[in-house]
């Protein structure tokens, strides 16, 4: 049977709710034998991740989701198995977290002139650093304060691609992201693809580019993915010759769509990307 593996979630080093220890906790509950945490542009949390999951007798990666703007658009990038020491890493991420701190300002500026002040002091609340701001620490300062009634309903109506707090960013290359990866001794995965809106030929030449810059894997099975696309991306997948994840993109109890470990096994025709890692 196929090990119980999830190299995809988020504690409070980025814009998940717990610690990195209780993700840890909570992943080994579940039955995760081989347990990632992957905050956005950041790597504070593996060192508490690391000692937690040793502590458990979990198996552990090092990991990073890494803020990409691809074709005018954000995508992410996960850098697995990664070495947290990596100096090109480390100020590659640190440069991303500098634009998240002036982005935040612009979404509070933006929430203010819609009549929604305060956003960015209560942001911070959720958050351990200005620098680690994302929407998600947005989100719920808005529902806090009832001007929205669900998370989803702050990113439809404000946060989301193009709505009326909307600050577009460009983060960095496919080219620099896989290039910090790569030098840190990790693998990348494309995450959750079936959350972009590319139109098919520009789909297809993503698999294409970040095969040839070195990128290794797909997430087949995530959390934020349909049973539709479970199959879709297995099929690309092969027809890529790349391998594939597993991952739940666990952000909080209760608001994520899927718990740690809580999703089907990777169809067996694919490579796991942990294959010579357990
Ligand atoms: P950021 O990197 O700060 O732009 O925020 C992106 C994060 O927002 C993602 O990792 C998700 O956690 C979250 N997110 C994006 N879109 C939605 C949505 N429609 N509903 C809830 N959360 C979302
Ligand atoms: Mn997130
Ligand atoms: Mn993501
Ligand atoms: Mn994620």
């Amino acid at each position: 049977m196929q090990a119980n593996v999830d190299l995809h979630s988020h504690s409070n080093h980025s814009d998940g709710q717990l610690s990195p220890a209780q993700v840890a906790h909570r992943a080994h509950a579940n039955g995760v034998q081989l347990w990632a945490l992957s905050d956005h542009d950041n790597l504070s949390g593996i060192a508490q991740a690391q000692a937690a999951a040793d502590a458990l007798g979990m198996g552990f990666i090092a990991g990073v989701e890494i803020s990409v703007t691809w074709g005018g658009r954000t995508i992410h990038v996960l850098g697995l198995n990664i070495d947290p020491q990596n100096q090109g890493l480390q100020q590659g991420l640190a440069g991303i977290r500098k634009q998240r701190s002036s982005r935040a300002l612009q979404i509070a500026n933006k929430l203010a002139a819609l009549g929604m002040p305060g956003a960015y002091e209560g942001a911070l609340q959720e958050a351990k650093d200005p620098q680690l701001l994302g929407r998600v620490h947005f989100a719920r300062f808005l529902l806090s304060q009832g001007y929205c009634a669900s998370m989803q309903e702050a990113f439809k109506l404000y946060l989301g691609d193009g709505k009326q707090a909307y600050i577009p960013t460009l983060w960095v290359s496919l080219e620099q992201a896989l290039g910090w990866i790569n030098a840190a001794g990790g693998k990348a995965v494309i995450a959750h693809p079936g959350r972009y809106t590319y139109g098919c030929a520009q789909e297809a030449e993503l698999f294409s580019q970040f095969k040839d810059l070195g990128g290794v894997a797909v997430e087949v099975i995530s959390g934020c993915h349909s049973k539709a696309q479970y199959r879709q991306y297995a099929k690309v997948t092969q027809a890529y010759g790349l391998q594939a994840s597993r991952g739940s993109d666990f952000h909080a109890p209760g608001s994520s769509r899927v718990d740690l470990g809580l999703m089907p096994a990777l169809p067996a025709q694919l490579t796991p990307v942990w294959h010579d890692w357990l």
